[in-house]
C-alpha cells in the first residue's frame, strides 16, 4: 500500500536517460516503486494522463535564506518546482552572527529582504539558524553554505586588513563548527566586501578545512569580466591546491568586450577535470544579473561597512575619489562617462523610493537637477536610496549565455532570493521563471538540448556537486521530490515589467511525498525539511 501514486506519467529519472511510460509509488516520503502498479494500491491516486513527471529542481545557488523566516514557504521557487534549495552563497550566509558585528552583518544584507520580512536576528551559530529556519517550517528542502564573508564578518567587521593569526584561527574553527553544524561547503563572494578584501593565501586556509569534510567550495570570483579568464584559472589552481570540488557561480562573461570568453573558460575546466580538479559551474538562464547597488561602488568605498560608505557618499573628498574611479574604468567612453552602463542598469527594489523602481539609473541622473555632473547625481541618487536598493545589470550575450547553461559541466541555477506577489518591488524574473524557462526555452521550444539532459541538470547534476545521495533522483529509496509538469504549457511568464508571475504547466510538486504545489495553487506549505551535511 502507498501513500500516494502519480500513474501514467512519463517519467525522466533525473540521470539524463530518455523517459519511459510508468507510475510511480511514495510512501513514508519516500519513492517505494517506480513500476506499474496496480489497482487500488493507493491512498491517493493521480492520473497523470500522460504528462512529465521529473525529479524537483535543485536550485544549487540562491540567497532565499535571507527572507525564509519571512516567507517560509517560499513561493517564487516553490511554485516553480524547486524542491531544494542551496542557499548561503556569494559569500554570504545569514549565520555565523558575532554580537560585536551582528548589526554590520544585518545592514549588509537588508536590501535583500523586504523591509516587512525581517526577523530579529536573534541567532548566533549555522546550527542555530538552521534550528530556526527548521521551526518555522519551509516550504521546500533547504540546505545551507556558509559564508567566508558571514565568517569574516563575525571575526573582524568589514575591517579591510589581513586576518592576523589569532583572527586566522578564529575564522578557521567557526568553519569548522559551521561544517559540524551540517553546512554543506564555504561559499564565497570575492566582489563583496569583505570577501574583496581577503587575499588568496586567506581563502586557501580556509578552503583547506573543507577537504577534511569532502565539502564544497562556490565562488563568486573576483572577475565575471576583464579578469575573468584569469579568475577561473585561480579558482582551479584553489582546487587543486587545497583538494577540494570547486564550483564556479553563476558563471557569465560581463559586458560587451568581455563576451566570447566563456568559451575558453569552459574549456579550461574541462581540462582541469581531465587533470582530477574537480571543477563545475553554475548558470542562470538570462542575459541581466541582479545584486544590490552598492556592488556598483569602488571596493575601498565599501571598507568599514554600509554606514561607512554611506558617510563617504556624502563626503566631497571620497565622492572625488569615487569619481576617479569610475572614470578611470570608463576611460575609453566619451568624457570619461560610461553612459552603458548606467543605462544598462535597472532598478529592482529600492523600498525608500518605489518610484524608483522598473527605472534605469541613467533615467535617474538624466531627470536629476545634477546632471550635468552625472556623478555627482548618481551619488545622490545612492544617498537617497540609503544604498537600500537592487539591481539588475543586462551585460550578457544570449548565445553565449545559452552556450554556457547548455554546458554539460553547468548545472542551471536561480541566483534569486524568495519573492511573493504580495510584495512590492521589480526582482529579476528570473526569482519566478528560471526553471520552466530553462526547460522550455533549451529543450521544448528550441533543440539545444534534450528533455532528459535538461532535466539532469536541475536534478541529478546539482544534487551530486552538493552531496545529496537521496534527491535529484526518480529511483526506490530517493526522496519524493517530484515535479508533474506538461511540456505543451510548461512557461515562464515573469518579466522585468511584470516579474510578479508564477510560470504556466507546473501541475503538481510534491515535497518529501507531500503535495506543495497542486494546478497553480499553493498545497501543504511546511512539507520541505531542513538538510544537513552527513545527515540521512
Ligand atoms: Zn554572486
Amino acid at each position: 500500500m502507498y501513500d500516494l501514486a502519480v500513474r501514467n506519467a512519463w517519467i525522466y529519472d533525473g540521470a539524463g536517460n530518455p523517459p519511459t511510460k510508468g507510475d510511480v509509488g511514495v510512501r513514508e516520503g519516500k519513492i517505494a516503486a517506480v513500476r506499474h502498479l496496480g489497482k487500488g494500491e493507493a491512498s491517493r491516486s493521480i492520473d497523470a494522463g500522460g504528462l512529465s513527471l521529473c525529479p524537483g529542481f535543485i536550485d544549487m545557488h540562491n540567497h532565499v535564506d535571507m527572507a525564509v523566516l519571512g516567507l517560509p514557504f517560499m513561493e517564487s521557487h516553490t511554485m516553480q518546482g524547486v524542491t531544494t534549495s542551496l542557499t548561503g552563497n556569494c559569500g554570504i550566509s545569514m549565520a555565523p552572527l558575532a554580537d560585536a558585528t551582528r548589526e554590520q552583518a544585518r545592514s549588509y544584507i537588508l536590501p535583500f529582504i523586504p523591509p516587512e520580512l525581517e526577523s530579529d536576528w536573534s541567532w548566533r551559530g549555522f546550527g542555530e539558524f538552521l534550528g530556526k529556519v527548521e521551526k518555522t517550517g519551509i516550504g521546500h528542502n533547504i540546505a545551507g553554505l556558509v559564508g567566508q564573508g558571514s565568517i569574516r564578518v563575525a571575526v573582524k567587521g568589514f575591517d579591510p586588513s589581513p586576518a592576523t593569526d589569532e583572527e586566522m584561527s578564529a575564522m578557521k574553527l567557526l568553519l569548522r563548527r559551521s561544517l559540524e553544524d551540517g553546512a554543506f561547503g564555504l561559499s564565497s563572494g570575492l566582489i563583496y566586501p569583505p570577501g574583496s578584501f581577503t587575499s588568496d593565501s586567506e581563502l586557501e586556509e580556509l578552503a583547506s578545512v573543507l577537504s577534511d569534510y569532502g565539502a564544497l567550495y562556490t565562488t563568486h570570483m573576483r572577475s565575471e569580466g576583464s579578469m575573468l579568464i584569469e579568475s577561473v584559472e585561480a579558482t582551479i589552481e584553489l582546487g587543486r591546491k587545497c583538494r577540494v570540488p570547486v564550483e564556479i557561480s553563476h558563471h557569465k562573461a560581463a559586458n560587451r568586450n568581455n563576451w566570447g570568453k566563456m568559451h575558453r573558460t569552459l574549456r579550461l575546466m574541462e581540462l582541469a577535470r581531465e587533470e582530477g580538479v574537480d571543477v563545475c559551474c553554475d548558470v542562470y538562464p538570462y542575459t541581466a544579473s541582479s545584486t544590490t547597488i552598492s556592488a556598483m561602488l569602488p571596493n575601498f568605498a565599501l571598507e568599514g561597512g554600509l554606514e561607512s560608505a554611506l558617510k563617504r557618499l556624502s563626503n566631497p573628498d571620497d565622492r572625488g575619489r569615487m569619481k576617479a574611479h569610475f572614470q578611470i574604468a570608463a576611460s575609453g567612453c566619451t568624457n570619461s562617462f560610461d553612459k552603458t552602463k548606467f543605462e544598462n542598469t535597472l532598478i529592482c527594489t529600492s523600498p525608500d523610493h518605489p518610484e524608483y523602481e522598473g527605472k534605469t539609473v541613467m533615467a535617474l541622473i538624466s531627470a536629476h537637477a545634477r546632471r550635468d555632473e552625472p556623478y555627482e547625481a548618481f551619488f545622490d541618487i545612492l544617498l537617497e536610496m540609503r544604498c537600500n536598493a537592487t539591481m539588475a545589470s543586462f551585460c550578457m550575450d544570449r548565445d553565449e549565455m545559452e552556450f554556457g547553461a547548455a554546458h554539460h559541466l553547468s548545472s542551471v541555477i536561480s541566483d534569486a532570493w524568495a519573492t511573493s506577489p504580495a510584495l512590492g518591488g521589480r526582482p529579476h524574473p528570473r526569482a519566478y521563471g528560471t526553471f520552466p524557462r530553462f526547460l522550455s526555452h533549451f529543450a521544448i521550444d528550441t533543440s539545444l538540448l534534450s528533455l532528459e539532459e535538461a532535466i539532469r541538470k536541475i536534478t541529478s547534476l546539482p544534487a551530486s556537486r552538493i552531496g545529496l545521495s537521496d534527491r535529484g533522483a526518480i529511483k526506490e529509496g530517493c526522496w519524493a521530490d517530484l515535479v508533474l509538469f506538461d511540456p505543451q504549457t510548461l512557461r515562464d511568464k515573469a518579466t522585468f515589467d511584470d516579474p510578479h508571475q508564477y510560470p504556466s504547466g507546473i501541475e503538481m510538486v510534491l515535497v518529501n511525498g507531500r503535495v506543495a504545489v497542486e494546478r497553480g495553487e499553493s498545497g501543504e506549505r511546511r512539507a520541505g525539511r531542513v538538510l544537513r551535511r552527513g545527515a540521512r
